[in-house]
């Protein structure tokens, strides 16, 4: 059976392009880095306002990454206070793999996706690649929920809020 979506693209505001175009620069050491995504979820189009860094105690591995949770906690604080935005997700880069989701990013998301208390709907996931270096990435977006990992449209904002936001989100 097939489900549809429930987040169908996803719209990088301008403000949290700014942060991974600038940390994916870290994995010039060899590793894979990232952070967590924060925003809106809303006629299934996520808005991610805010994009973190790694923190200093995230798993950074040239196949893997694993955000530092106390650091997320607290990005996912301030957010909250800031403009009521919700952890949906998280970004990381990919040297040698394709920027598709691997098995072990996939557990991880269906861990996150089982916990009852995180309330997750869907997990969206932003993957960057070097293009060809790292001062352009390249960045590919995916929504994962169930059992299925889509890709979905990502699309980038000149500015902080997105323009077909509800008046309540602004
Ligand atoms: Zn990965």
């Amino acid at each position: 059976m097939t489900v549809e979506s429930p987040v169908q693209r996803v719209h990088l505001t301008a403000a949290a392009h700014t942060v991974v175009s600038r940390e994916c620069g870290r994995s010039l050491d060899g590793n894979e880095t990232g952070g967590i995504l924060l925003g809106h979820l809303h006629d299934g189009m996520a808005e991610v306002r805010v994009a973190g860094d790694p923190g200093p105690t995230a798993v950074r591995q040239p196949d893997f990454f694993l955000r530092d949770l106390g650091h997320a906690q607290q990005l996912a604080h301030d957010a909250f206070t800031r403009d009521g935005s919700i952890w949906i997700g998280e970004w990381h880069t990919h040297l040698a793999a394709a920027p598709v989701p691997s098995e072990r990013d996939l557990a991880t998301y269906a861990r996150l996706l089982a916990d009852p208390d995180l309330g997750f709907e869907a997990i969206v996931s932003i993957i960057a690649v070097a293009n060809p270096g790292w001062d352009r990435p390249a960045a590919y977006a995916w929504t994962c929920f169930g059992d299925q990992a889509v890709a979905v449209p990502l699309i980038l904002s000149t500015d902080d809020y997105c323009p077909t936001a509800p008046e309540e989100h602004r």
